[in-house]
């Protein structure tokens, strides 16, 4: 029986069991399609990143010796849709039978569902071997909870999969380091050189540009830094394990006018397309820390084990519990527009300059610059989450829709009311002073509030909560801020939100 399997540009996971052997009846297909290109308007080093790893996965399994059929985005026969592209191969090839592996977006989920159920041949759907859990496990897990709370899921896998465990009890004597993760980064320890890979990626960027496909962002090096083969991965992960991870709780959430990733691993674009899994991860973690457990304390491991089997397993079966509706929940109801310096970073707000420009840069930011210098400001701007969403989908490399939107219209924006966070991340400029040295050169003064060269950050907050009482009022995680702002002088909480109407109505003039 001939049978044709599909690889999504996310399911680049070299050691699925699909691949074990050689098959003279098993044709894999491969399509870069304007269909993913243009849902959104996507960072150009993405375009690259997603484009350069999928041609090199292609080789990789010819080189191996499967049968491959792959479709450039001008190739002439690529009619840029997947289900076209199927329909021509089944045909050309007499195709008896269709595989795929599920994929982790819930649009390209429905799209094939749909065209399997209206195929004349046979199909059969099988996991992409990538995850700890199953898409539907975190909705079991919470079944009848009323609060879907990270840490209580968090502690179940340190549980479940025996990592950083002393029997029943988590190592350490503590489940969360959390405390000691949140130093400001003074310079007092000495950040590595960054792993950068020169990937020469001249041949796909001509393919974009001939396409003329729409992009956003820069692409200056002209050569990609991120892992793009597995093997470049796993040189990206030891990296990670013999400099970074030392420091990596401590400095977990620090920011810096001169530093773009900190002790951050940069591992995310290779685990979203699948070149390295999670587990990969976490067992090199853990065991290089068995091995050099007198130098490098349980809190750095900790953080990082939290975020790969905690925060993205969570995230994603967040998406699966949600997914339709959680695309489109606006419970603030926040309605306004993104200003354009998020385009650009042309603003004289330092914090939101250096978030932005790193993110236009690298197609990165780590994960406090997208929570609390763009998150916070979009949620503070009452910013429509919708095109908030757009943003964070575009712009970073490693931005797919089942983590980009449950951090960001979730965890960032709060417009699922709380299912995510249980309060929103929002906070004045007195956060960024304590975690960054950007207020120090910036135009703005972070100790004033209504003054006109006050940080508008701090506005902004006491006006949001205002405005926002209605929804908020009731939290009891709120319940010490609105106490505060009950004792404001009233007249002071006009000058505030006199300021913060006028930031909000000219956001790019600030
Ligand atoms: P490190 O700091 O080195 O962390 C290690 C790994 O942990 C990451 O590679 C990532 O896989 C995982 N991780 C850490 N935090 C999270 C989290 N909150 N959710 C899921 N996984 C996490 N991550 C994405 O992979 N894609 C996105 O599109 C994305 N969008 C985000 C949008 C917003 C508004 C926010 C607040 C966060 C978003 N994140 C996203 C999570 C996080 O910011 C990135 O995973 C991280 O910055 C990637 O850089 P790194 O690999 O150097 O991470
Ligand atoms: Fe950002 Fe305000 Fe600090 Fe300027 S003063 S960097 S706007 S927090």
């Amino acid at each position: 029986m001939k049978i044709l399997r599909l690889i999504l540009g996310d399911q680049l996971n070299s050691k699925h069991s699909w691949f074990k052997q050689t098959n003279d009846y098993v044709l894999y297909c491969m399509f870069e399609m304007r269909q993913e290109t243009d849902y959104v308007k996507h960072h150009i080093q993405k375009l690259i990143g997603f484009f350069a790893a999928m041609r090199q996965f292609h080789d990789h399994l010819k080189s191996d010796g499967h049968h491959i059929t792959y479709f450039k985005i001008n190739d002439k026969e690529n009619t840029q849709s997947l289900t076209e592209n199927l329909s021509q191969l089944i045909e050309k090839h007499n195709i008896e039978h269709f595989e795929y592996m599920l994929p982790d977006e819930y649009r390209l989920d429905k799209q094939l569902k749909t065209y399997c159920d209206n195929l004349e041949i046979s199909t059969k759907a099988y996991s992409a071997e990538h995850f700890y859990t199953k898409r539907e496990d975190l909705k079991s897990f919470f079944e009848g909870k009323k609060q879907y709370l990270m840490e209580n899921f968090y502690r179940d896998m340190r549980k479940k999969h025996n990592i950083l465990m002393v029997g029943d009890q988590p190592e350490g004597g503590k489940w969360n380091y959390d405390k000691s993760n949140r130093n400001k980064w003074k310079g007092e320890v000495e950040i590595p050189n960054y792993k950068l890979f020169k990937n020469d990626i001249s041949e796909v960027l001509q393919d974009i540009e001939k396409a003329k496909i729409e992009t956003i962002g820069k692409f200056e090096t002209k050569t990609f830094s991120y892992p793009i083969t597995r093997v470049q991965a796993l040189e990206q992960l030891k990296y990670f394990c013999e400099h970074l991870l030392v420091h990596f709780g401590d400095y977990q959430d620090a920011m810096h006018t001169n530093e773009e990733y900190l002790f951050h691993s940069r591992l995310s674009f290779a685990m979203n397309l699948k070149l390295v899994s999670p587990k990969d991860i976490v067992k090199t973690v853990m065991n290089y820390y068995r091995k050099h457990g007198d130098h490098i304390e349980i809190s750095q491991v900790e953080g990082f084990v939290r975020q790969i089997i905690g925060w993205r397993e969570y995230m994603r079966g967040m998406y699966w519990a949600f997914m339709p509706d959680y695309k489109s929940l606006n419970k603030l109801n926040n309605q306004n527009k993104i200003p354009e310096f998020f385009w650009t970073g042309n603003t004289k707000m330092n914090c939101l300059k250096h978030a932005i420009t790193n993110s236009l840069d690298n197609g990165y930011a780590h994960h406090i610059q997208r929570l609390m210098i763009t998150g916070n400001y979009a949620l503070l701007t009452q910013t429509n989450p919708d095109a908030v969403d757009k943003w964070y989908l575009g712009i970073y490399v490693d931005a797919v829709e089942w983590v980009q939107l449950t951090n960001t219209r979730g965890m960032s924006q709060f417009a699922d009311g709380g299912k995510i966070a249980t309060k929103p991340y929002v906070s004045s400029g007195s956060y960024i002073y304590k975690m960054s040295n950007y207020c120090s050169s910036c135009h703005y003064s972070q100790s004033k509030k209504t003054e006109e060269n006050a940080c508008p950050f701090n506005s902004l907050y006491w006006n949001f909560l205002d405005e926002k009482r209605e929804y908020l009022g009731n939290n009891f995680r709120m319940g010490m801020m609105y106490s505060l702002l009950d004792k404001m002088d009233k007249s002071q909480l006009q000058n505030i939100k006199k300021r913060a109407q006028h930031i909000i109505a000219h956001q790019d003039e600030y």
